[in-house]
């Protein structure tokens, strides 16, 4: 905790339901944490609090890089998740949810989902992503990776014009399908990929787009690649085959290791970093947090462009990565923020 700078861990077991959670709230400077419920089974409980201290850091400079009032924090449920749909179970977390008093608000994440939220809902107010809420972020997060997009092609080629530039997204889901539709409707030349092969079918059928084999997306010579899919596709093995000039996509840990950020930079590459440019989905839920509409994520994510513009110009100025850039204006977020006492709910 003392090396992270969290403020509080707090570790709850509900003998009658089976209940084991940890809740960390890293960060309460800009407002209360808000992060997702993970459930996965962990194998030792030292590897479930060694992911909620990370993920709950990750959200502190996520919420900070999209200049939201919020801080960070994430949940980790243990166990099985095929086991873990008991209703009362669900319930009795979001009792403990609410014995944080607001300082943390829950919502979705790996394995959990509308429907637990809703269950969740029944015993605390501290939740978002109930199916009451704004709905699924996804479309709006593929809207802020659009204009991230946007961004990097100004920056690169000096114009945002989607048109005719070569964009290979990785990943057709929720984000990747709608984000590969939206640049192909504004008249890029999308190649998409994805480990699903109906999926890709579909996409292109429908679309008219090319098709890459999932290996040979990482040598496919293009504008943009767009990792739409899982995280860690920038690495030892797939760094220097790369052939485009900029990796922009909503992933999750794009990058197998920090020190990835600077060898995209040494190879000429523009990195925008999944926690700013994927930042849409945390927007949906900070909207609905504090009562906006979804239009009001969809403008707010849109925004993202801008932001991240500003961030590739201060890398630029200083000669560092945009991942960089990206931390240095969160902690100074931080560091500037008024109130560093703990946010009151
Ligand atoms: P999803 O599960 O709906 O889609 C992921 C897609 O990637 C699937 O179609 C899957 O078949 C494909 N895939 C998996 N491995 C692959 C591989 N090796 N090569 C090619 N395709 C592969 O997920 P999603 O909600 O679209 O999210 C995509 C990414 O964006 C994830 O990393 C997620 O963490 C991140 N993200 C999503 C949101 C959101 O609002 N959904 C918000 C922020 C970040």
């Amino acid at each position: 905790m003392i090396d992270g700078g969290h403020e509080q861990v707090s570790y709850f077991s509900d003998t009658e339901t089976g209940l084991r959670a940890i809740v960390a709230v890293h960060d309460t400077t800009l407002g209360p944490g808000l992060g997702g419920t993970r459930i996965l089974d962990y194998d030792t409980e030292e590897r479930a609090l060694e992911d909620v201290l990370r993920l709950s850091k990750a959200m502190t400079y996520k919420a900070a890089a999209a200049d939201l009032d919020l801080g960070g924090g994430k949940a980790v449920i243990v166990g099985d998740p095929d086991e873990i749909t008991d209703e009362a179970l669900f319930e009795a977390y979001g009792r403990a949810v609410d014995c944080l008093a607001g300082r943390y608000i829950t919502s979705v994440d790996v394995n959990s989902g509308v429907d637990d939220m809703d269950v969740v809902a029944r015993t605390t107010d501290h939740v978002v992503g109930t199916s009451d809420g704004l709905g699924d972020p996804s479309p709006i997060t593929a809207h802020g990776v659009f204009h991230g997009i946007r961004a990097c092609l100004e920056a690169v080629y000096g114009t945002e014009t989607v048109a005719d530039r070569e964009i290979v997204v990785q990943g057709l889901g929720k984000v990747g399908r709608t984000l590969a539709a939206d640049l192909a409707a504004r008249g890029a030349d999308v190649a998409v990929s994805d480990v699903d092969e109906a999926a890709v079918a579909a996409f292109a059928d429908e679309h008219d787009a090319e098709t890459v084999p999932p290996e040979a997306v990482y040598d496919r010579d293009c504008d943009v690649f767009a990792p739409c899919a899982v995280g860690g596709v920038v690495n030892d093995e797939t760094v220097d085959r790369l052939e485009c000039d900029i990796v922009a996509g909503a992933a999750n840990n794009v990058l197998a290791e920090r020190r990835h950020a600077t060898a995209l930079r040494e190879r000429g590459i523009l990195y925008a970093p999944g926690y700013v440019i994927n930042a849409g989905g945390l927007i949906t839920v900070a909207a609905e947090h504090f009562g906006g509409a979804r239009e009001d994520a969809y403008e707010d994510a849109a925004a993202i462009g801008d932001r991240l513009l500003g961030l590739i110009e201060r890398a630029d100025e200083r000669g560092t990565t945009v991942l960089e850039a990206a931390d240095a204006y969160a902690e100074e977020r931080l560091e500037g923020a008024e109130s560093t006492t703990l946010a009151q709910p």
